[in-house]
């Protein structure tokens, strides 16, 4: 995410390390290359001059006297704008309204229908809510289908009429079903057109006025920079929407939209969207987003995918087995599940501080354990239980059952005797009998 931005970002802060103090000509040298980073992310250019000039005020305006180094202080400023500039706090949604009614507005292809079924997902099992989803999408049949799948891929009910063409009567009727059968929020996914035209701003408008939603938001792909802001100008001007989604970021996006949308139409970023899955959603917190921006990782996010992946019964359970030595392939396995489930390896070691700008390069992959998986898949589960009995021609079999070679069986092998070992110390006598066995 962002990766371009991070690097210019990085080297134009660089530019004061070396200085003893804060001076008008090193800080403009600075805010010249910062200036020039965000400009070439697509942040709008108003946005980039005032966040330059704000930065500019503050940092002359410091007492030198301060314990920061004048990278450090300008850093922290630069941090402290951005995420200003983001909408400084986190947005909550409101869920007020029995039912609480949601409507999706934005183009086609921005991930209206996709995040629909995010947010649902989101809400059901984060918030523990009911929701109904809502197709009115009256020009396209395959975009009622499309609702359909994602409602059966997370459970949740869709409400759709195909033969009606009334948009606003399919909304009234579908928030009349929900009270009648115990929804508590209805999401309503509407048209889109590959444009901004009149017919569509019409149509939801007139969907607006008469649902009169607690949320309207406002859905962009941050792939499409400024003319992403642009749009949400004109979408805000008919609508006055409540907040912003902002899909694809998992992809190569230059920034400009997340950075600049705010200050353009003064409504909070809510939610991003960072990838095709249904969990690919985050809530969207501008000072997090801020330290990832400056490639200082974002580690909450990180504990916070971690703890809800974290299942206390069965950390209990796997503790239990490595004390008794009967940790195997199997739960080797459901460890990488895990692992999985917290996101894709990039977007995870992206939030680490440092790393992002390190690993950039490094071809992480999320099939890094695809081969791991297929090995521990070709084991009998008996091999998978007592790993010691692995001797040569089974290893010859799994490796061609999985696909590998027995150089890779035997690498595996290595690595899960290593841990295993390791797991073992950890839990009886702790840190100190590692010590040992590491030869301290
Ligand atoms: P709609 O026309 O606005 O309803 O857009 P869709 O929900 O059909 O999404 C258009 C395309 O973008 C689909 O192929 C989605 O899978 C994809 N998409 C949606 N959200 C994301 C996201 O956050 N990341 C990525 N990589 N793709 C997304």
């Amino acid at each position: 995410m962002f990766d371009n931005l991070s690097d210019k970002l990085d080297k134009a802060l660089h530019v004061l390390k070396g200085h003893g103090s804060i001076t008008e000509v090193n800080v403009a040298e600075t805010l010249k290359e910062v200036r020039r980073a965000l400009l070439d992310a697509d942040v709008n250019f108003k946005t980039a001059k005032e966040f330059t000039n704000t930065v500019k005020e503050k940092a002359l305006g410091q007492n030198v006297l301060t314990t920061l180094q004048p990278g450090q202080l300008m850093v922290k400023l630069v941090k402290d704008e951005l995420t200003e500039l983001m909408g400084g706090e986190t947005a909550g949604i409101n869920l007020s309204g029995t039912p609480t009614v949601i409507l999706m507005s934005g183009l086609q292809g921005s991930g209206k229908t996709t995040f629909s079924g995010k947010l649902a997902n989101y809400l059901k099992t984060k918030k523990s809510k009911k929701p109904l989803l809502v197709a009115c999408d009256i020009y396209r049949p395959a975009a009622i289908n499309q609702l359909h799948v994602v409602g059966d891929q997370i459970g949740v009910e869709v409400y759709s009429e195909p033969e009606n063409k009334n948009p606003v009567q399919i909304a009234q009727n579908a928030i009349a079903h929900a009270k009648q059968n115990g929804f508590n929020v209805v999401i309503v996914d509407t048209a889109g057109r590959l444009a901004i035209d009149e017919a569509m701003m019409t149509e939801i408008s007139n969907v607006h006025k008469a649902i009169n939603p607690q949320e309207t938001l406002f859905v962009v792909d941050a792939m499409t920079g400024q003319d992403a802001v642009n749009t949400a100008k004109a979408f805000n001007e008919r609508l006055n929407f409540d907040g912003v989604v902002l899909t694809k970021l998992d992809g190569d996006t230059r920034g400009g939209a997340a950075i600049s949308i705010k200050s353009v139409v003064d409504k909070p970023i809510k939610f991003i969207g960072t990838g095709e899955k249904m969990d690919a959603i985050d809530v969207f917190h501008p000072a997090r987003m801020a330290d990832r921006i400056l490639g200082m990782g974002d580690v909450v996010s990180l504990v916070e995918r971690a703890q809800e992946q974290f299942d206390e019964e069965e950390a209990r359970k796997l503790q239990k087995k490595i004390a008794k030595n009967q940790f195997g392939f199997d739960d080797f396995l459901n460890q990488i599940q895990q692992v999985k489930k917290m996101g894709s390896m990039k977007d995870l070691v992206g939030m680490i501080p440092g790393a992002g700008k390190a690993l950039k390069d490094v071809d992480i992959d999320d099939d890094a354990f695809k081969g791991i998986e297929a090995i521990i898949h070709s084991m009998t589960p008996k091999e998978r239980t007592e790993p010691a009995i692995i001797n040569g021609s089974r290893k010859k079999r799994i490796a061609s059952g999985s696909g590998t070679s027995v150089q890779q069986v035997n690498q595996l092998l290595k690595q899960f005797d290593q841990m295993s070992k390791m797991m073992k110390m950890m839990q009886g006598g702790g840190g100190r009998k590692m010590m040992q066995a590491m030869g301290k």
